[in-house]
């Protein structure tokens, strides 16, 4: 099983202005002066290679995930990370797509109109919801005055399921489980299934139920799970004064895996107004956390034969992580 991240913000696309790319290159450049970097070619190197900063840039496009197992090849959610994926789609012939949706804030479907498969004929479309409105809040975008086409004037045939949560669903022997997550007007996240492998995604989520009696019927879904992808939008310090707003903070990601032996945890759904610093801070905080934490858990991690914990990872737009090869360490070293 592999993960695909076409889109890594949340709540609005980040795109990056002409000041912050200056700023961004000239940290870069600093960074390959102090590494003993003297000529241009190394520098280039070493930005194509990532021996700088990998990532060189943190997310720009809103929530789209892809999970490719066998032959299926499925979508969470349509942010305009949606839209990017359609040129590989398109390239690759395919013409049958399932697509999971965790709710309708617009974020997780904005890049819908643009997903060029939709406007070809013969093509497939499969959208899976628990919210029971959700074909209803889909179609609007289409209604010739957010978006100029028409929902009936498009090519593709779609159809819409309704799933239910803690029901699972197959394909190709892939098992997908719906979740409730804690988000204003309702969240659900998916947890996959196969061959051994286990990752689940929790976004949107503010995790404010969290303790194992709290969580309830969605514990298991974080139990012996090889990789959560979280929802990592705020400092801690950030927190309270967002209470309500449905988003949560890396260390208390970092808690929970610690605490269910989740061996994998990728922060996602950036705050749109967060730098690559701020970003950066958060996965050092949260490598922070883990080591202030980790030897009251040490009986799992020994058991996990992981002993230095989970590893923490700050998503971004492109990122793959293969559930095969689970060697990937901390981004920071
Ligand atoms: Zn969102
Ligand atoms: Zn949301």
């Amino acid at each position: 099983m592999k993960l695909h991240m076409w889109g890594t913000r949340g709540s609005l696309p980040r795109a990056i202005d002409h000041k912050t790319f200056v700023n961004l290159v000239d940290k870069y450049a600093k960074d390959a002066e102090k590494a003993g970097l003297s000529t241009i070619s190394e520098f280039r190197n070493a930005i194509r290679d990532g021996d700088l900063s990998t990532p060189l840039v943190y997310g720009g496009n809103t929530t789209c995930n892809e999970i490719h197992h066998k032959n299926s090849r499925i979508f969470v959610d349509m942010g305009t990370g949606f839209a990017d994926a359609s040129s590989e789609v398109m390239a690759q012939g395919r013409t049958e797509f399932h697509i999971f949706l965790t709710h309708l804030h617009w974020d997780h479907i904005m890049g819908m109109p643009f997903f060029v498969p939709l406007y070809i004929p013969g093509t497939k479309i499969t959208i899976y919801h628990v919210h029971p409105h959700a074909p209803e809040y889909v179609r609007i975008q289409f209604n010739g005055i957010n978006f100029p086409v028409k929902w009936a004037k498009l090519g593709a045939s779609i159809e819409f399921k309704q799933i239910k949560p803690y029901v699972p669903i197959s394909f190709d022997g892939l098992t997908i489980t719906p979740f409730s997550l804690d988000h204003p007007g309702g969240s659900f996240g998916y947890r996959f299934d196969a061959e051994g492998c286990s990752l689940a995604i929790g976004v949107d989520g503010e995790y404010k139920r969290f303790t194992r009696s709290d969580l309830d019927r969605d514990l298991p879904f974080y139990q012996n799970l090889d990789v959560l992808v979280f929802d990592g939008q705020y400092e801690m310090d950030e927190l309270a004064s967002r209470y309500d707003w449905g988003h949560c903070s890396p260390p208390i990601g970092v808690e929970l895996a610690l605490r269910e032996g989740i061996r994998n945890i990728i922060m996602t759904h950036h705050d749109p107004r967060a730098s690559e610093d701020k970003e950066r801070s958060m996965l050092t905080e949260a490598i922070d956390y883990r080591s202030t934490k980790l030897a009251g858990y040490k009986a799992i991690w020994q058991d996990l034969k992981q002993p230095e914990g989970p590893n923490i990872l700050l998503a971004y737009d492109g990122m793959e992580f293969d559930l095969k090869k689970l060697t990937i360490r901390d981004q920071l070293k």
